[in-house]
């Protein structure tokens, strides 16, 4: 089998940018590379309308209008303007923020210093699949809840979370709802007035734009939703976020939507089909394989799967032209499980030994199969050596 190596499995962690995206971006750099704030000339002028095009764009994808759509450098800022920023506006209402044990650091790490600022957050928990109680949900709204943010779809396990349920909730407690949907945009259809969404996070290197553009989409209608700005400066983006706008990146942003729009359901049928033939060869060929993530409400580019009785710390450099992600998170030096699948109640050591295929536009049929060989001659090979070596990994129990 000839297939050009390495072989890029990783796309939920980023994408290429797609050629026709980059030659949208390049006259910004160079030849119209003026700043849309500046109103009295020509090249001002251009900036803008070039902005306010992909402004459209982006609001297309979700639905919303173009003005409610606010540009950030990604999902990371765009999560941290929305949790935190609806956190100091809201503070005279209440002080209680709802999120779930899954969500992105992005998500997390925001409610954890909005904790430590004297905020109430309640983390709710997920079951095997990842996914939340809808009724547990319910039961921990409060009076003085302000904020839930639970994501579209994880980005370790792939589980897609009940969001038009979540919004028609929140919207009859009138409590304001974010979700994180860096995951969703360009592969699941979204429409954040049918799904009740009040605020929503988005990142253009996720689904073929460039990297460090993304965008929140904040809802003024029927009710707007109060924002503390967290960059102050010169009043971009009518105050929520002030610094001179990204044009090359925000131009990339919009087209990679159009594109994406255009696409969704030929790519999502497509990789769905790539995904199954990657499950099904390696289920077929290997004992002691666990799909994680929710079967009934799953990405269907992407699989996660734990493997018994492997060395996780041994697994990914086995894999060595396969790329893909592990179970496990690099903290400083220290090779930590992954806190979403220890959440779903994985198992430490069989956290270790799973990995994460993500497939991608440019994914190609030989390129999984490749995959698929190289993954069971790894995994063969390391169960072969544990036993060896006397060593019982992670057993099945
Ligand atoms: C990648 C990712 C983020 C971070 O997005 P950036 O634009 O890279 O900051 C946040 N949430 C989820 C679910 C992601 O997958």
């Amino acid at each position: 089998m000839s297939v050009r190596t390495p072989i890029y499995l990783d796309y939920n962690a980023t994408t290429p940018v797609e050629p026709a995206v980059f030659e949208a971006m390049k006259p910004f750099f160079c030849e119209t590379f003026g700043n849309a704030a500046s109103r009295g000339h020509c090249f001002g002028w251009k900036a803008e309308a070039a902005v306010d095009r992909a402004r459209q764009q982006v609001a297309a994808i979700i639905n919303g209008r173009p003005d409610a759509i606010v540009f950030t450098s990604g999902s990371t800022e765009a999560n941290n303007l929305a949790i935190k920023g609806v956190a100091c506006a809201r503070r005279h209402e209440g002080r209680h923020i709802i999120t779930q044990a899954t969500e992105h650091k992005a998500v997390l790490d925001p409610c954890k210093k909005l904790k430590a600022d004297g905020y109430d957050v309640t983390i709710l928990s997920v079951d095997r699949r990842g996914q939340i109680d809808f009724e547990e949900l319910v039961g921990s709204l409060r009076p003085d809840t302000i904020l839930v943010s639970i994501m579209w779809a994880n980005n370790e396990i792939g589980t897609i979370y009940p969001i038009r349920r979540i919004g028609q909730l929140c919207r009859e407690r009138g409590i304001v709802f974010h979700t994180d949907a860096t995951q969703a945009v360009g592969k699941l259809p979204i429409d954040v007035e049918a799904d009740c969404i009040d605020l929503l996070s988005l990142s253009a290197h996720k689904f073929y734009g460039p990297k460090g553009c993304g965008a929140l989409f904040v809802r003024h209608k029927p009710r707007k939703i109060d924002l503390n700005c967290q960059l102050d400066g010169g009043g971009h983006e009518r105050g929520y976020r002030s610094g001179t706008l990204n044009v090359p990146g925000i131009v990339g942003l919009g087209m990679a939507c159009e594109i994406a729009m255009s696409r969704m359901s030929i790519d999502a049928a497509r990789l769905l089909a790539l995904r199954d033939r990657l499950e099904r060869g390696l289920l077929d060929r290997l004992e002691g394989v666990q799909i994680n993530g929710d079967p009934s409400s799953r990405l269907c580019h992407m699989t996660n799967l734990s493997f018994e009785g492997v060395n996780g710390d041994l697994l990914m450099g086995s894999l060595e032209d396969i790329c893909v992600s592990s179970g496990s998170a690099c903290t400083s030096a220290s090779l930590e499980p992954s806190y979403v699948l220890t959440a779903c109640g994985v198992s430490a050591c069989l956290a270790h030994s799973s990995l994460r295929y993500s497939l991608g536009r440019p994914t190609t049929q030989d390129e999984v199969d490749h995959a698929i060989e190289k993954t069971v001659e790894c995994i063969t090979n390391l169960r072969a050596l544990s036993v060896m070596t006397g060593t019982t990994l992670n057993a099945a129990s």
